[in-house]
């Protein structure tokens, strides 16, 4: 079933689809575009072509409908009040970061705030009927379009109307006569100009009418009535209709400024300020032209390039202009577009990186810094961040909390890639030839090359249209498991004892037994969720060795055998792996809080593994950990943990848990149910969570880090235990502790003896030598003198200092000996030969340290009165003075 179908079905009965009361209230008229035969609404009875074929398409453009002038925050303003005068709550935007989707890494409609997965199905939660949110939306497939066409971004701010028809909200009438109202009456715009186009909307499994409202082809919003279910040959009406009116605030503010692009009206003074540092005379009557141009040919070409050439003829502009006017400004509105959106994004938790949802993140600030840097542009980052936020907390104040976290990370990140030039220039002189869109996602996913790079290098002229596209597609979406089908069907759903009063021994009626699966009645064997292993025990004698859920159903499995179905067994819970298992989970729960407040608001958990005797848990973070950090964090845990802070459990209904504490519970990842099990350790940590917890954290008794590493780009692992574990780790590194500086102070010991005896030998020189020249043969002080000509030692009192000086002394004294001094130093033997003058002439020192060495296995040499030599062999130590002495005595 495709949009035109249902689009031909719907306008050929507009009574029933498209007509409300507005219409026959004001006169409005449905007419058939003469160009392109579309359907719209208009009281103008000379208006014969729809907005996107009409002649006055984008004529706003320096020449604005409204006699007020709006920017970006004030119209927000203008919208929010008009709302609320209508019976309508203001809401307050969700995170950009879709916490709560498991298929969105980022929100990119106001509907999503309140749409919630569970299973196949969307469900809607609205905090309040009928709302209106000013919500950021990201979106990144049409990146190579911002700063270029005057108005597409990187994320805007879509005003979202929304409504669910019953008591309090209303349908279709209501919906078209408060958009008419807002652009009439609230923004002044006349009632000529407002056209209403019928179009159709679809996604999801349900489609709808649409009312698309233009004022001078400029969409302004769009109103979509979803009222289907199924498809156009089998639907029913939905049980739930809602009405998802979406507009741009940004398109709000441009059609009340009339400035050639929604660029300059919506991101504040950083535009105007930036354009003046670049010098640019900002011409406005060819800016206006040259926009105008660009934005009408845009409806009618697809292809970018091509609206910019006929752009560039029609408004009349040279060559020089284009270098000098056109190109600096498209990169100014794309810096300050990129930079808000990053805002945004690391504001909300996410982070640059190459996976997942980071990756665009990661584009976008390259993008940024190669712009910048192709352009010659020096601006200053933080000052370009600085004014936007003190811009944007007008509407989004929760900003200005994390205004230094984006400094942080946008510097780090800034960092990397600027490391990564060299690396990123050596790929690309390798490269042959143009590379194709396929090439350009590998040399990104690849090796971090960006088209803007590649631009940059003159590499290429211009991105491929497609290439966003394509990289957006690749990572939008999150892959969601799938688990192993077992035969349940027809079983009711197991009642959950851990979540009652926990007995830990029970008794329970075998529902299915199959292979080595059994299903229980009910069961208070905690089943492997949320990072937490699943109990152990003993059920009818058999070892329970694993415990999953399917859907609400527990599923046992046992290693020996199985109980019959239909038998009552009893039960047993191994309570020592519970009680190690639940140390752990609640120890994470006090990390996870522990490392944001010490290192950033991006830290959230990204996963976590919780077992009986150690747990991980891996956080966002953009960099490994350092040492302090890890003694910090630690810190921090284990003072939470001395503070014997209670761990409360509370139920709420998921709507008022994510209102109350915002979207910071999901932690663990969405909750597929309507209800949501809150877990507080007192503020300092609040979670959606279905573990098994302690009392207060003083049962936890002490947390111990015992590893970190960065395991991908973004996320850092922590390995820790907690409890008892904890304590028997640091036992057991005490221990190790104590062992190792005892034989660091016995070794200590011995080193300082070493030395004494050494400075004693020293000084015994002059004795020695006094004593030692008289003797003919014999020992003094374990100097061996053989023949009256050959002195030698090898014991370890003496060191090398010592036969240095030793041996040059009584050559000096005795010109017809040779001293031969051994000795072990640093695990090897080492040789000092001194020859005396008569004797060297025949015994030269330098053959006798070659033989010497040769004999403890390694080489030596010098000249006939000193020579130095050794080797590994310490067996060899006297076969070598052997040699010595018979090579001198012979
Ligand atoms: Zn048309
Ligand atoms: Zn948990």
């Amino acid at each position: 079933m495709g949009k035109k179908e249902i689009l031909e079905k719907f306008s050929a009965d507009p009574d029933r689809y498209y007509k409300v009361k507005l219409f026959d209230e004001k006169g409005f008229e449905r007419k058939s575009c003469a160009t392109c035969h579309r359907y719209f609404w208009t009281v103008d009875e000379k208006r014969t072509n729809c907005p996107d074929h009409s002649d006055d398409t984008y004529s706003f453009i320096g020449n604005p409908p409204t006699k007020k002038r709006f920017d970006y925050t004030q119209a927000w303003k203008e919208v929010e009040s008009f709302f609320v005068k209508n019976g309508h709550t203001s809401v307050n935007r969700y995170p950009v970061v879709c916490r709560w989707r498991d298929d969105l890494y980022f929100t990119i409609a106001s509907i999503v705030d309140f749409q919630r997965v569970m299973g196949s199905k969307v469900v809607f939660e609205f905090p309040a009927n009928p709302l209106v949110v000013p919500q950021t939306c990201l979106r990144f497939k049409d990146l190579e379009n911002v700063g270029v066409t005057g108005k597409h971004f990187s994320s805007f701010c879509m005003i979202g109307q929304h409504s669910i028809p019953n008591d309090h909200g209303y349908w279709k009438d209501k919906c078209v006569d408060l958009d008419y109202r807002l652009v009439t009456e609230q923004f002044g715009i006349d009632k000529n100009e407002v056209v209403f186009v019928e179009d159709v909307w679809e996604g999801g499994g349900s489609f709808g009418s649409s009312l698309e409202f233009f004022v001078k082809g400029l969409e302004l919003g769009n109103a979509v009535f979803t009222e289907f279910q199924g498809d156009l040959s089998s639907y029913k009406t939905l049980d739930q209709k809602i009405i998802d009116m979406g507009a741009g605030l940004e398109r709000f503010a441009w059609i009340t400024m009339g400035t050639p692009t929604a660029y300059d009206c919506c991101f504040g003074p950083i535009t105007s300020n930036l354009i003046q540092q670049t010098g640019i005379d900002a011409n406005s009557e060819l800016l206006v032209r040259y926009f105008t141009e660009i934005a009408k040919n845009l409806e009618r070409f697809g292809d970018l390039s091509e609206v910019r050439k006929t752009a560039i003829k029609s408004a009349g502009i040279s060559e020089e202009q284009i270098k000098k006017i056109i190109t600096p400004l498209e990169g100014i509105y794309m810096i300050v577009d990129h930079v808000r959106t990053l805002i945004f994004a690391i504001s909300d938790g996410a982070l640059p990186s190459n996976v997942g949802g980071g990756y665009n993140l990661r584009i976008m600030l390259r993008r940024i810094i190669s712009t910048m840097d192709r352009l010659g542009l020096k601006f200053d980052m933080n000052e370009i961040i600085d004014t936007q936020i003190d811009y944007l907390k007008k509407t989004y104040p929760e900003l200005e909390k994390t205004r230094n976290d984006v400094k942080t990370i946008i510097e780090i990140e800034s960092g990397r890639y600027e490391n990564s030039k060299e690396r990123m220039q050596k790929i690309v002189s390798k490269l042959k030839q143009k590379p194709t869109v396929d090439d350009l996602i590998r040399l990104y996913e690849s090796d971090g090359v960006t088209p803007d790079y590649l631009k940059e290098m003159k590499v290429i002229s211009e991105i491929p249209s497609t290439f966003y596209t394509k990289l957006s597609e690749l990572h939008q979406s999150k892959k969601v498991e799938k688990q192993e089908h077992l035969p349940l069907e027809g079983l009711p759903e197991t009642e959950l004892l851990y979540y009652e009063n926990d007995p830990r021994e029970f008794d329970a009626k075998v529902l299915k037994s199959f292979d080595k699966y059994v299903v229980l009645d009910r069961t208070s064997f905690y089943a492997r969720g949320g990072g937490q292993e699943p109990d152990h025990g003993k059920i009818a004698g058999f070892d329970v060795v694993d415990v999953n859920k399917h859907g609400n159903i527990i599923v046992h499995e046992l290693k020996g055998g199985i109980p019959k179905e239909g038998t009552t067994v009893s039960c047993v819970v191994d309570s020592k792996r519970r009680d190690g298992v639940t140390k752990h989970h609640t120890s994470t729960h006090i990390l996870n809080s522990s490392s944001r407040s010490v290192l950033g608001s991006w830290v959230w958990q990204h996963s976590a593994f919780k077992e009986e005797d150690h747990a991980r848990l891996d956080i966002t973070h953009h960099s490994a950990l350092t040492d302090e950090e890890v003694a910090k964090i630690e810190e921090v845990a284990n003072a939470k943990v001395k503070e014997n802070i209670p761990v409360t459990i509370q139920n709420f209904d998921r709507g008022t848990a994510e209102q109350k504490y915002g979207f910071r519970i999901y932690q663990g990842g969405i909750v597929p149910v309507k209800s949501v099990r809150i877990v507080s350790i007192g503020d300092f940590d609040i979670e959606a969570c279905g573990g098994t917890h302690v009392k207060s954290t003083k049962d936890v008794n002490l947390i111990k880090i015992t590893r970190t590493k960065r395991i991908q780009d973004g996320v850092v692992r922590l390995e820790f235990v907690a409890g008892k574990a904890a304590q028997e780790y640091i036992e057991k590194y005490e221990a190790e502790l104590k062992k190792a500086s005892s034989e660091q102070a016995a070794k200590e010991q011995r080193d300082k003896l070493r030395e004494e005896r050494k400075e004693k030998a020293r000084e015994k020189i002059p004795t020695i030598l006094e004593q030692i020249l008289q003797a003919g043969e014999g020992r003094v002080d374990e100097i061996v003198v053989s023949g009256g000509r050959f002195y030698s030692t090898t014991d370890d009192q003496y060191d090398e200092y010592f036969h240095i000086n030793f041996g040059e002394r009584l050559v000096k004294d005795n010109p017809w000996a040779v001293y031969c001094g051994i000795f072990e130093e640093k695990g090897t033997v080492r040789a000092i030969i001194h020859a005396g003058e008569e004797v060297s002439k025949a015994k030269k020192a330098g053959d006798i340290a070659k033989a010497v060495s040769q004999i403890l296995g390694g080489s030596g040499g010098g000249n006939p009165r000193f020579a130095q030599g050794g080797g590994p062999d310490k067996s060899k130590k006297d076969d070598a003075i052997n040699k010595a002495k018979s090579m001198v005595l012979e």
